[in-house]
């Protein structure tokens, strides 16, 4: 008997994935390298604790092929980078033409360009997946981000489907995203708003503790109601837990480094849109302020040279905290939307096709920035309209915007760095500004470089230049 599906790296999230399909009665192959000189073999001793699940475990690379009904599914669970072109080079051989592989882990859309048309000329399908919901997402049902030749993905689409969980009408978050590294990209973007969504409630939670002198039981209250009226998320949800955990009586996350660490893609979309020429102010704003926030050191003893504190923001605190709140929603409507528009135009100078509803639709289960606010963009994105021109929208920012501006100023008067919050505004305040100053860019470059102005009296395909 052969087994249906093969996946290639037994580490956290291989592991939950071959669980996830074996529990839905689906055989699966599983493969682990051997490092030379250490015994254990990854695969074996994982199918040996699960023996109850179809699993089949083996470390010879040939044997493995062999076991997988044809054409053979092959997901690579590695390390992204250079691991999957070593298991390339060390795989391609062994399979055939019309096999597909598919790579769920995080690998840059760029690498997995090229891997599509390397395969596709040995006539192997090269699939990249992006994959969200961590280890638990995958075991229960992750979100599943596919891209890649369309044949390829037709050969596992009913699996895929099969595992990846299910949105409120019960349909799979997983959809076939577009042509090569379009799943990857998605993947990326998704990453990359996650990581302005946790830098906003990291600011919410500084404001609150440090600004307004809540109590870490009367922040798990407040967000608690936020929650539960419009806000609600995933990341929302984790965070209350993570302020209700204590050890040894205190807040276990008093006793967290403040040193934030990341694997790189949310700066991997900054570079995207400096590639594409999008602004993506609050994403690159919570990439740059992991890097500060890594500097602990330099942090330290710049602190003490020029001894900022924290101060109190003046006023009634509640009243603060409904301006916060209604700045998270405004900050979190940005953050979506620049994430989007970033999707939007890198769909048109590839010619992907996305379809952005779709997307967001794939994004309200299973993924970490899953929320209330993702399932009201399914709706809105239907449209062709630039979500932040969305009626909808438009009337909720105009309600929203001024708490949101007061919230940055009394926080930033208070010594509070808010690099998403405040970068998320003037990003908005930039983008409802029909008279930029940017005609003096213009002439500035004019003046020293002679590098040509259009004129708002004159044409637009026609450039001047002056003696200034
Ligand atoms: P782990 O570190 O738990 O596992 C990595 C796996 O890759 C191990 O099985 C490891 O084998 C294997 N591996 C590493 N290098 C090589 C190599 N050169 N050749 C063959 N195999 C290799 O990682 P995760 O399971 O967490 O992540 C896997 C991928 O999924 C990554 O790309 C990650 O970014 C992505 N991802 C992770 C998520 C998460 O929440 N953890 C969520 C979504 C995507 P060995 O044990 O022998 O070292």
């Amino acid at each position: 008997q052969k087994a249906a599906f093969g996946i290639i790296g037994m580490g956290v999230m291989g592991k939950s994935l071959a669980l996830n399909l074996s529990g839905k009665g689906i055989s699966v192959a599983v493969y682990n390298r051997t490092v030379p000189g250490v015994e254990e073999q990854v695969a074996e001793r994982f199918a040996e604790e699960n023996a109850e699940q179809p699993l089949l475990p083996f470390s010879d690379a040939e044997a493995f092929v062999q076991a997988l009904e044809k054409p053979r599914r092959i997901l690579f669970m590695v390390k992204a980078g250079a691991a999957v072109d070593a298991l390339l080079q060390q795989f391609q051989p062994l399979l055939e033409a019309e096999d597909v592989i598919l790579d769920g882990g995080n690998s840059h859309y760029h690498d997995t360009q090229r891997r599509v048309q390397e395969m596709q000329a040995l006539h192997l399908h090269f699939l990249g997946v992006g994959i969200s919901g961590g280890e638990e997402g995958a075991l229960k049902g992750p979100s599943l981000m596919p891209g890649g030749p369309k044949e390829g993905y037709t050969q596992v689409s009913e699996i895929l489907e099969q595992i990846a969980a299910k949105d409120k009408d019960g349909l799979p978050c997983c959809a076939y995203v577009g042509p090569a590294g379009a799943g990857h990209f998605v993947k990326m973007v998704h990453n990359g708003i996650e990581y302005a969504e946790m830098q906003a409630l990291a600011e919410v939670y500084q404001l609150l503790r440090f600004h307004l002198n809540f109590s870490p039981e009367t922040i798990v209250e407040e967000l608690q109601s936020w929650q539960e009226s419009g806000l609600g998320s995933y990341l929302l949800e984790i965070t209350i837990d993570i302020l209700k955990k204590q050890e040894a009586g205190g807040l276990l996350l008093d006793k967290i480094l403040d040193a934030a660490e990341q694997k790189g893609t949310g700066g991997w979309s900054t570079t995207a849109a400096l590639e594409l020429g999008a602004s993506v102010d609050p994403i690159a704003a919570a990439v740059m302020a992991r890097y500060l926030s890594a500097q602990k050191k330099q942090r330290e003893k710049a602190a003490a040279l020029v001894e900022i504190e924290p101060m109190q923001i003046e006023g009634v605190p509640l009243l603060h905290a409904q301006q916060l709140k209604k700045g998270y929603e405004a900050v979190r409507v940005v953050n979506h939307a620049i994430g989007f528009e970033l999707m939007r135009q890198a769909s048109e100078q590839y010619e992907w096709g996305l379809n952005l509803s779709e997307i967001a639709r794939i994004w309200t289960n299973g993924c970490i920035i899953r929320s209330q606010l993702m399932e009201r963009l399914v709706g809105i994105l239907k449209t062709e309209v630039p979500l932040l021109q969305h009626d909808e929208v438009v009337s909720q920012m105009k309600e929203l915007l001024n708490s949101w501006k007061e919230i940055v100023a009394s926080g930033l008067k208070a010594n509070a760095a808010l690099p998403v919050f405040s970068a998320g505004l003037n990003y908005y305040l930039g983008y409802v500004t029909a008279q930029s100053p940017a005609n003096l860019i213009q002439a500035q470059r004019d003046y020293f470089g002679a590098h040509t102005f259009r004129r708002v009296d004159q044409p637009l395909d026609k450039y001047f230049h002056v003696e200034w």
